[in-house]
């Protein structure tokens, strides 16, 4: 449709955590909306070739595209929000850049030159940032970090010259902004905003769009003198007010007319937007009626940022039921027997999400038993779904001291364990296995009435495996294999037929969970609570 691929690129001041992940997704959706394809982008300044190997406390999610990317969990939102399929050319970091350049450098591509940051890291950075273009309407770039921070400099540098390269009319720059409201003074403060802008000015890039973070609406006064001390005009500044449901923030987006002035400064003609969709689901999201609890028993549960896909998508199952999914996090280190009974009283259903290390391994085998012993809906996550079958081989099969050899190399059950692929593995980033496999789902399977599939695709991050040798033992107890890979060689979910919903999963279906299109083990997952609480209230 057009010759060339537009080009945002959209950058933060004043602080981190303003929401520069969920500006970009909302602007991809308002783009989709108006008729034109995108794709996204997160460039991350920090060493680390991928977040693979970071600590989620740091970091946050990893999050998993279909290729096998370890990713930052921006592009979760971008997924979300977009129709954009990301691969791993969607999310580079520092640490990728450098990496490319020593590469050539050994190779002796540069032919004796002097390998500098400009020009070989900005033009490989460019480079990058060029091929992604490939076909799409509009590309949205997110630049990671705060304007100001010595580490994002080349991405700004690079972004900089770009526009010079492709033109002004294919390129956008959009800076996110704090304004704080100052209680003693009762007013918004436009300063920090102006520093900031000063500061991208210096670099040599004046923005063309400012959206600004507000907790109180602002008048056209302070648009005003936002757009005269920062050189853009006032309908230029966009007021982006806190909101309760993240999805509203494009609708928000759009009643400021940011979609409009975009494709006013890009001179893209397009459709009007169509929002349906999203205001109905914004609608069914304000009419939720019915609340129900899950307990999330892990390890990271100080910071939700690591669980960002679990919880959209438990969000997005509760939606599908008209149910507002509470969700209370539950450290399974603290889990004993004693306060086991008082923390699960007021749940409807028990998650066991994925995790790494043995830190509270005990804790979520009992909160399995629970739920198992209970009747209560159980969904087991990767780790979780391990645990399940450590749990169930412990106290059903009479396996005792069951475990993964993750956590008990020794174990004389090694009921989940390495494939030998991974024997010899030594390095630790990107090794997993990881993206996307096919699964095979037997007839007559619960996991078959929820997919209504025989063959699907997920997502995997992990290294170990439910082992082999056991599953005729498990299987003959009640806990049946819901799902295999296509060589039949390993198990990728498990159901246990005796109960009203147990289900665990080798893969990550919380990554391809959307709003509008909840996932079917999520969606049947909520069902179940709700079911399990109808249950407890009629019993009362
Ligand atoms: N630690 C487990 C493994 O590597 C589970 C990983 C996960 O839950 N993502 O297999």
């Amino acid at each position: 449709m057009y010759k060339s691929t537009k080009f945002i690129f959209i950058t933060g001041g004043v602080l981190s955590s303003l929401g520069k992940g969920l500006s970009a997704a909302s602007i991809g959706a308002l783009m989709e909306c108006r008729g034109l394809t995108v794709t996204l982008l997160k460039m991350d300044p920090y060493i680390n070739v991928d977040p693979g190997t970071m600590n989620p406390f740091q970091h946050g999610e990893v999050f998993v595209t279909d290729d096998g990317a370890e990713t930052d969990l921006d592009l979760g939102h971008y997924e979300r929000f977009t129709h954009a399929i990301l691969r791993q050319k969607n999310n580079f970091t520092t640490g990728q850049i450098y990496d490319a350049v020593i590469q050539k450098e050994r190779r002796g591509e540069y032919l004796g030159e002097t390998v500098q940051v400009i020009p070989h890291i900005t033009d490989e950075i460019k480079n990058k940032i060029r091929s992604l273009g490939n076909g799409v309407d509009v590309a949205i770039v997110e630049v990671g970090g705060t304007v100001g921070d010595i580490e994002s400099l080349p991405f700004l540098e690079a972004i900089r010259q770009l526009r010079v390269d492709l033109g002004p009319q294919n390129v956008l720059y959009i800076h996110l902004t704090l304004l704080p409201f100052v209680k003693a003074s009762g007013e918004v403060k436009t300063k920090p905003t102006q520093h900031s802008v000063k500061a991208l000015r210096e670099v040599g890039i004046q923005p063309d769009i400012l959206i600004c973070r507000t907790e109180k609406k602002i008048t056209r006064d302070i648009k005003e003198k936002i757009a005269l001390f920062c050189n853009v005009r006032p309908e230029e500044v966009i007021a982006a007010e806190d909101v309760n449901c993240i999805y509203e923030v494009l609708l928000n987006f759009h009643q400021e007319g940011l979609d409009q002035k975009i494709v006013e400064l890009l001179n893209i003609w397009t459709r009007a937007p169509r929002l349906d969709e999203w205001r109905s689901f914004i609608e069914a999201v304000k009419s939720l009626n019915i609340s129900i609890t899950i307990g999330i028993v892990g390890k990271y549960v100080n910071l939700q940022e690591s669980y960002k896909s679990l919880n959209e998508a438990l969000f997005a199952g509760g939606v599908k039921n008209k149910a507002k999914v509470n969700l209370k996090f539950i450290d399974s280190e603290f889990l004993s027997d004693q306060n086991m009974n008082s923390e699960f009283s007021d749940l409807d259903g028990i998650l066991v999400p994925g995790g790494f290390g043995s830190r509270g391994i005990e804790g979520k085998i009992k909160a399995v038993q629970f739920a198992r012993e209970n009747k209560l809906p159980f969904f087991g996550i990767c780790l979780g779904m391990q645990m399940a079958v450590v749990e169930f081989s412990r106290n059903v099969c009479g396996l005792n001291g069951a475990n993964s050899t993750e956590f008990s190399p020794d174990t004389p059950y090694p009921v989940i364990h390495l494939m030998d692929e991974q024997r010899s593995i030594t390095d630790k980033g990107g090794t997993m296995r990881l993206g996307a496999y096919e699964c095979v789902i037997p007839e007559d399977s619960e996991c078959h009435r929820i997919y209504g599939a025989r063959r699907i695709s997920e997502r995997h991050r992990h290294r170990y495996e439910f082992n082999p040798e056991y599953i005729s033992i498990l299987e003959e107890k009640g806990l049946r294999a819901g799902g295999l890979s296509p060589d039949g060689r390993l198990v990728e979910m498990v159901e246990y037929i005796d109960h009203p919903w147990f289900i665990g999963c080798q893969f990550h279906p919380e990554f391809k969970s959307k709003p509008m299109d909840s996932h079917p083990l999520f969606a049947s997952f909520i069902k179940a609570c709700l079911d399990c609480k109808t249950r407890k209230e009629q019993e009362k």
